[in-house]
């Protein structure tokens, strides 16, 4: 990695004077800013807020795009190739990342190298790391300093102010965490379970002492199986769940059917592998997990005296 990394240190004049002379599909191309390219939203927005005004940042996912299951474009593998650094969350959410990033040159850093995992326990996928290890606030700080760590290698004049911004949005990050760890102390014990479509909260269930229960895994392949509708059934009714919630990028008819076979309220969407639009309700990283911890919190303590 460093000696790639030496290498396209030793590329960059070169690099920028072709970027600035062959725009043609580029959109800005000519600020002479280091481009950063993201695997998924989460991810730019993150890099985003750290880089300040320092580099320009790009996500090969769209807003909304499930990510599990994506398929680079051509268009993709050519923004690689003209990227100077490219970050990945890892741990298998990119299933198609691997080959893709042996298209291009750039350093490429893991988001969530450090972070404590949790092993998926069930079906095809069990013994895997669980990838989404975004979701939970004590985790994304983890990030958060892997991406400063990142941009200072790639551009050390700004350290400073990358520092800065990482440490700003990791109080954010602490806040919502001690916002969440207190609602839910009003939640009597039995209940603070946290039932969902996707398995893909067991970093935020763990930090925040949540009882994890979902209907599939993970959404690569999703389709529940009548089993699987059975179990989530029979863990709600013995525990007294109050509400359960589904993800934004999957359809809600399984949970359906285990609402109406409960009497617990459907709790609301969850969002978790994307963003929304700007006009959306999680334009960024910190609105998706504050709207999350607020969803989650009214609907366990809404039946609570
Ligand atoms: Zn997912």
């Amino acid at each position: 990695m460093p000696k790639n990394r030496r290498g396209v240190a030793a590329l960059l004049p070169v690099t920028l004077v072709l970027a600035g002379c062959t725009a043609a599909n580029g959109e800005e191309a000519d600020d002479g800013l280091p481009v950063v390219l993201t695997t998924f939203t989460v991810l730019a927005d993150m890099t985003e807020n750290v880089a300040g005004e320092h580099v320009r940042v790009a996500s090969i996912t769209k807003v909304g795009a499930e990510i599990h299951g994506y398929e680079p474009t051509p268009r993709d593998v050519a923004q690689a190739s003209e990227a100077d650094l490219i970050i990945d969350n890892g741990l298998g959410l990119e299933a198609w990342f691997a080959q893709f990033v042996e298209s291009s040159d750039a350093p490429h850093v893991v988001a969530s190298e450090g972070v404590e995992l949790i092993d998926i326990s069930a079906d095809a996928y069990a013994g895997r790391p669980n990838p989404h290890a975004w979701m939970s606030p004590a985790n994304a700080a983890v990030y958060v300093d892997n991406i400063a760590a990142a941009l200072t290698d790639l551009s050390p004049d700004h350290a400073e102010d990358f520092a800065a911004n990482a440490d700003a949005y990791k109080a954010e990050l602490a806040a919502i965490e001690a916002e969440l760890v207190d609602g839910l102390a009003a939640v009597p014990p039995a209940q603070r379970a946290l039932v969902t479509c996707e398995g893909a909260f067991s970093y935020l269930a763990r930090d925040a002492g949540l009882e994890e229960r979902y209907i599939w895994p993970v959404n690569a392949e999703q389709q529940a199986t009548p089993q699987q509708i059975a179990d989530a059934i029979e863990f709600v009714e013995d525990n007294d769940v109050p509400a359960v919630f589904c993800e934004s990028t999957v359809s809600d008819r399984a949970m359906m059917q285990v609402v109406e076979a409960t009497g617990a309220t459907f709790g609301g969407v969850l969002y978790v592998d994307s963003l929304s639009d700007a006009d959306g309700p999680v334009p960024t990283y910190l609105d998706l997990i504050r709207h999350d911890v607020a969803t989650i919190l009214d609907g366990l303590t809404a039946g609570a005296p």
